[in-house]
């Protein structure tokens, strides 16, 4: 199965798909855990292109379209893979950031970054894709105090809005397969509500 996990910036996401991963290990699956932007060799080379350096240097049409080649690399050398040896695979982002990021809030439009992914990976989604929701300003202030290689600062708050925004529509549009989860509480109960979103698929 493959699972992919979502939120805005701070969140706790890289946090909870740890604990997932040991969660579901527990319960004798083969977990692989990998993140995007990244995840195969030529996916974190890419990473690096987009994520050190100068924030303005890609217009957002050539961000979008790293993105896209990003996990075309990604699927291909590392998800596609795992899934046919029948392992679990927990994705720390996936396809609903660059609609959320680039698309809503970064103005391109959704449907234009489906057309791009329908390039680089074909109709290839998660089986499920949990987004991890904070109030917004809960979720700014940890952003704030954890900040790394983020690019929070570099963005105004209307943007986290929208990705915020864009993440809720995605669930209401796509139920079955997007799932908003609360983030709120301590981090147990949170992987609980996750492993809870997952249970139909479980063997
Ligand atoms: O997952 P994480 O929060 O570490 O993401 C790293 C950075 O990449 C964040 O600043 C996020 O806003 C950005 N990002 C993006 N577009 C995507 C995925 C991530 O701008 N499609």
């Amino acid at each position: 199965r493959f699972v992919s996990l979502e939120g805005g910036e701070g969140v706790g996401k890289s946090t909870q798909l740890r604990a997932l991963g040991s969660a579901l290990r527990d319960q004798g699956l083969e977990v692989i855990e990998t993140r995007e932007p990244g995840g195969s060799e030529g996916a974190e080379a890419i990473r690096a292109l987009l994520l050190e350096g100068d924030e303005r240097r890609w217009t957002i049409e050539a961000e979008a379209l790293l993105f896209a080649a990003a996990r075309a690399d990604h699927v291909d050398k590392t998800i596609r893979p795992a899934l046919e040896r029948g392992a679990w695979v927990l994705s720390d982002r996936f396809i609903d950031s660059s609609l959320a990021y680039q698309g809503a809030a970064g103005g391109i439009g959704v449907e234009r970054i489906r057309a791009i992914n329908d390039f680089a990976i074909g109709g290839f989604l998660p089986d499920r894709t949990l987004v991890l929701t904070l109030s917004e300003g809960r979720a700014r202030a940890s952003a704030r105090d954890g900040d790394s290689a983020d690019r929070i600062g570099g963005r105004p708050e209307a943007f986290h809005d929208a990705v915020h925004r864009a993440f809720e529509r995605l669930a209401a549009q796509e139920p079955e397969r997007v799932r908003l989860v609360d983030a709120s509480g301590d981090k147990v109960a949170v992987t609980e509500r996750l492993l809870a979103e997952l249970s139909d698929l479980l063997p």
